[in-house]
């Protein structure tokens, strides 16, 4: 169509190629105020963990919170909190297990019969459950459902960006990754789809000696500033390498983690 600009959400004119027409809604038992994707330009960066992390700080100030683990190949949200019991329904709906601080969690991993298993499936199929994460679930009252989304910008992405209706992504990267090209591909694929950045994470930005407290930047110098105004974004968070971090998460006690300075993050998402 002449003079479209692809912003389909704000568009009035009935066409074919209105990409809204794709979203899926939830069912009526769950009412979600916002929802938080939280995305990486790669797999092994961190996402999972600053998920988790700010579920916990929100589920802290006494808000409502929900975690979808769309990470379908690479589900580590379960075992960031120790949940390992599958996920029951009633036929109608599926009950999301809840942590300890009452977070409600789906992921496929507790949806197999066993955890090993890997998930060898196709782009629509792993779609189609991703979709199934957000209709079929009891949800109920949230004030926030954040998101781990697949990583990359791939098909998978592509889906939860056109089905669920995602009201802001924050972009997690590593200082290595704030070099190349693949978090402005990122935050590019979320323009284009016209969702909000709410801002850049970088973790494993440096790492603090216990001993002498001197600070190390082992993955290079930190370019969170640089690249966040390069692209007309807000730099939110800079957590270090820590290695009781990496241990609470194999030990799923994620929820007993000394929380970063999360207050910009907080504050950006309370805002969206
Ligand atoms: P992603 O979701 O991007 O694939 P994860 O959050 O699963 O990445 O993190 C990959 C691994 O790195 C996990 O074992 C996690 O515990 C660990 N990790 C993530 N962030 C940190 C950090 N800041 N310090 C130490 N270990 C970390």
């Amino acid at each position: 169509m002449s003079g479209c600009n692809h912003d389909c959400k704000n568009c009035k004119t009935k066409c074919e190629n209105d990409s809204t027409n794709l979203l899926v809604k939830t069912n009526k038992e769950s009412h979600i105020k916002k929802i938080i994707g939280v995305v990486s330009g790669k797999g092994g960066v961190g996402k999972s963990a600053t998920t988790s992390l700010l579920a916990v700080a929100f589920a802290k100030m006494g808000y409502k919170v929900g975690i979808m683990d769309a990470d379908i190949t690479g589900p580590s949200i379960p075992q960031a909190f120790g949940l390992h019991e599958g996920i029951v329904g009633n036929g109608n709906l599926m009950f999301p297990r809840e942590t300890e601080l009452g977070i409600k969690v789906v992921s496929i991993n507790l949806l197999l019969d066993d955890e090993k298993k890997p998930v060898v499936w196709r782009g629509p199929i792993i779609g189609g459950a991703i979709k199934q994460f957000y209709t079929d679930v009891l949800w109920g009252d949230l004030d926030y459902l954040f998101v781990d989304m697949p990583p990359g910008t791939g098909d998978v992405a592509l889906t939860v960006f056109q089905s669920i209706p995602v009201n802001g992504v924050i972009i997690v990267s590593t200082p290595q990754d704030l070099v190349s090209m693949i978090v402005a591909k990122a935050i590019n694929m979320a323009e284009m789809m016209k969702i909000k950045v709410i801002g850049l994470v970088e973790n494993m930005s440096y790492f603090k000696c216990p001993d002498c407290g001197k600070t190390y930047e082992i993955f290079g110098k930190s370019r969170i500033n640089e690249v966040a105004k390069e692209n007309n974004i807000e730099p939110l968070a800079k957590f270090p390498i820590d290695p009781n971090l990496a241990k609470l998460v194999d030990e799923g006690r994620i929820e007993d983690y000394d929380l970063p300075d999360l207050t910009k993050l907080v504050d950006a998402c309370e805002k969206l």
